[in-house]
């Protein structure tokens, strides 16, 4: 298949042509220059490296009507709150049908990677290692410790199949728990990631220390508490739809300028379908709602870029021959690439491979 148009990823946006075979990139060149390969399929288009759901909690999944009305905290705080009493007396296997359904959907819409904070313990990670079988979606899965105070045992075995510890926040845990947990994370080669400023402001002091691999949220994160995670290196996952229902937004505009490098994730599966392409034209529209814009170049390279660096795979951001995984082609006009993809992209407008079938696309 031949793609012309533009190409958009971690060295921005430019016209060009991109050749696949079998879906991977053979060749990228100027546009209107490729040589012809007879009656190859062409289309007009943009070609884009595929998009990491960056904070997702699947196994809310099995949530299937409308969450009752209140605080965040009510919802979805352990060990009590509305959704640790559903998780505790849904079935195993309706959870991980639920996982699978949501795993699907986000494959089918393009994702190739999802990071998600797993919770009930080392159970909760092996039923969703089980959702993920024969799943083309990558699962990056950070496990959640049940017991209080944080045992060196139940660590071993979480951090035995999970590729990182999540926590709840900072101000649910006792520091040094946090330290342990993080320690622990460290020492098995694994991340370690929590949410931070979601509902109220948190001293940086304490989600930094130590710093961890990935925080969620930052709601309510001063100018100086991102210049902090900034200059502490952590990337930061946002989600904006999730911070929403409780009237909140994270400041899309200040991390842009503060230079933060930035994820975005759909949350909780019990509030929304964890399309990531929902979630980026709500942050594009949210950010002007709130008056504090954030570039369409910003969210695109959330979505697209930075989450193949944080998971060491750079090269996958890359569209050019030798990448390591498939790019996706969307069907959008190129004149605009990083504007198009993040207020267009549906799941419509991704042009599939025709097994079987030669010839010109009509
Ligand atoms: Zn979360």
């Amino acid at each position: 298949m031949l793609v012309e148009g533009a190409v958009l990823d971690v060295d921005g946006p430019r016209p060009a042509y991109v050749r696949l075979r079998d879906g991977f990139v053979e060749e990228v060149g100027s546009p209107g220059s490729a040589s012809s390969h007879g009656r190859e399929r062409a289309v007009r288009g943009i070609v884009v490296p595929p998009p990491v759901n960056g904070h997702t909690h699947l196994g809310d999944a099995v949530s299937v009507r409308e969450p009752p009305a209140g605080p965040v905290e009510e919802l979805v705080a352990p060990p009590h709150g509305y959704k640790f009493r559903l998780l505790a007396t849904a079935p195993r296997a309706r959870k991980t049908a639920a996982m699978r359904l949501a795993l699907r959907r986000m494959a089918r819409e393009g994702v190739a990677a999802v990071v998600d904070f797993r919770e009930e313990g080392r159970a909760g990670v092996d039923l969703l290692r089980a959702a993920l079988r024969d799943q083309p979606v990558q699962g990056v899965v950070f496990g959640r410790p049940l017991r209080r105070p944080i045992e060196a045992e139940e660590l071993r075995e979480l951090l035995a199949t999970a590729d990182g510890i999540g926590l709840s926040s900072a101000r649910d845990e006792a520091p040094e728990d946090r330290r342990a947990v993080a320690r622990a994370a460290h020492d098995a080669g694994k991340r370690f990631g929590l949410h931070a400023s979601e509902a109220v402001r948190e001293a940086p002091e304490s989600y930094l220390d130590p710093a961890p691999d990935l925080l969620v949220h930052l709601a309510k994160a001063t100018a100086d508490d991102l210049a902090a995670v900034r200059d502490a290196g952590v990337t930061v996952a946002v989600c904006p739809r999730s911070n929403a229902l409780f009237g909140r937004q994270p400041d899309l505009e200040a991390m842009e300028r503060t230079g933060l490098r930035l994820l975005i994730g759909t949350d909780n599966a019990m509030f929304h379908a964890p399309s990531v392409w929902s979630e980026l034209q709500f942050a594009y529209a949210a950010s002007r709602l709130v008056g504090r814009p954030a570039s369409a170049a910003f969210l695109a390279r959330a979505a697209l870029v930075e989450p193949w660096r944080w998971l060491g795979q750079p090269g996958a951001a890359r569209i050019a021959p030798g990448n390591p995984v498939r790019p996706l082609v969307l069907r959008l006009p190129p004149d605009d690439p990083a504007y198009q993809v993040v207020t267009r992209t549906t799941e419509q407008v991704i042009v599939r491979p025709r097994p079987g079938r030669s010839g010109p696309s009509p």
